[in-house]
């Protein structure tokens, strides 16, 4: 892949600069890559870039805060995320060297499982962008790419990283299927009694393992958390379907206007839990009152961040 060769490239030509460059690298199997963290030329080697790269390598910048001298490789999505953390005034991208490249999507594993049952090893994978064909065993199968990517992908208007110090291969024309979120308009038919008992159905089985907020790149006070805290009365730790709604929903209110969608979330909740659901609404609900898109502009206040007497998105309402 000819980004691949030329992100090694630049990383290896900045790495003398940096403390340390965060990617991908080959996971335990092929549906797996792992975090990679690049600090000499031989770690350089083991660099990938491919559909199984899921993972937001930002999501390691709360960890690493402290002078250090930080590159890293993005997807579009990611680096939206970075740009947010900026907008808050949480980095400076004067502090990062971010290596970028045009993405076509990444691979969602419950749909390649629910298509070839449980993988164990993949014999060859090659995507054009429109289908992705998989040799498993004796089987080969070409399949449109998008029922098996991410749904994120379904609807990416950013498929190239935002705001890079280093650019590598061609651009990615890959545009959204659909502006259109189908599950959440379905979800929106049922009855306020139905999504009631939708989410007390799925609050039931969470194990407030907390994954969810620990995928976030988002989530910068994990260490603050009210969720683990003592002081507040606000929710116990206790795990029944009250208190886990509870969580949930201030985890979305924390995330209103801030979060960029990525939906490392929902894919890290061993529970498969649909929470993106959540996320997606009030999403949707930001870019309809504020017209706004989190972390796609640097530039830009986020609107839950400013005061302004006359909203200029907001009509008035007598
Ligand atoms: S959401 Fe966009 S940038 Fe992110 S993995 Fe999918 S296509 Fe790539
Ligand atoms: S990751 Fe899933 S199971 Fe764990 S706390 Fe979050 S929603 Fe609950
Ligand atoms: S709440 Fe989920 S989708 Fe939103 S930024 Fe956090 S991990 Fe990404």
């Amino acid at each position: 892949m000819q980004a691949l060769a030329e992100l090694k490239e630049q990383i290896r030509q900045a790495l003398p600069e940096l403390d340390v460059v965060i990617g991908w690298q080959q996971g335990y199997d092929a549906l797996h890559t792992s975090p990679l963290f690049i600090r000499s030329e031989e770690d350089l080697e083991k660099l990938v870039v491919n559909e199984f790269c899921v993972v937001n390598p930002a999501s390691y910048l709360r960890e690493m805060r402290g002078g250090k001298k930080v590159g890293l490789v993005l997807k579009g999505c990611d680096s939206r995320s970075v740009i947010q953390l900026v907008q808050e005034d949480l980095l400076k991208l004067e502090d990062l060297t971010i290596f970028g490249f045009g993405c076509n999507g990444v691979l969602n594993h419950a749909k390649l499982q629910a298509r070839f049952g449980d993988i164990g090893y993949i014999k060859s994978i090659e995507n054009s962008g429109a289908s992705v064909t998989i040799e498993v065993d004796e089987n080969k199968e070409t399949v449109p790419f998008s029922e098996l990517c991410a749904d994120k992908c379904l609807t990416c208007s950013y498929p190239n990283t935002l705001q890079c110090t280093h650019f590598a291969g061609e651009e990615s024309s890959k545009e959204a299927e659909s502006e259109q979120d189908k599950a959440l308009e379905e979800f929106e038919k049922l009855s306020m009694e139905e999504r009631f008992s939708f989410w007390q159905d799925q609050m039931r089985r969470c194990i407030r393992c907390y994954a969810c907020r620990n995928a976030c790149p988002m989530c910068v006070c994990k260490d603050h958390c009210l969720a683990n805290s003592r002081e507040t009365k606000w929710l116990s730790e206790e795990v029944d379907v009250q208190n886990n709604f509870m969580f949930q929903l201030i985890h979305v209110m924390h995330l209103t206007g801030r979060c960029v969608e990525c939906g490392e979330c929902e894919r890290a909740c061993p529970m498969d839990i649909p929470i993106m659901l959540l996320r997606r609404k009030m999403a949707g609900v930001v870019r309809d009152v504020f017209a706004y898109n989190a972390g796609t502009n640097a530039e830009e206040t986020p609107p839950l961040m400013c005061f302004k007497v006359e909203e200029p998105t907001i009509e008035e309402r007598h």
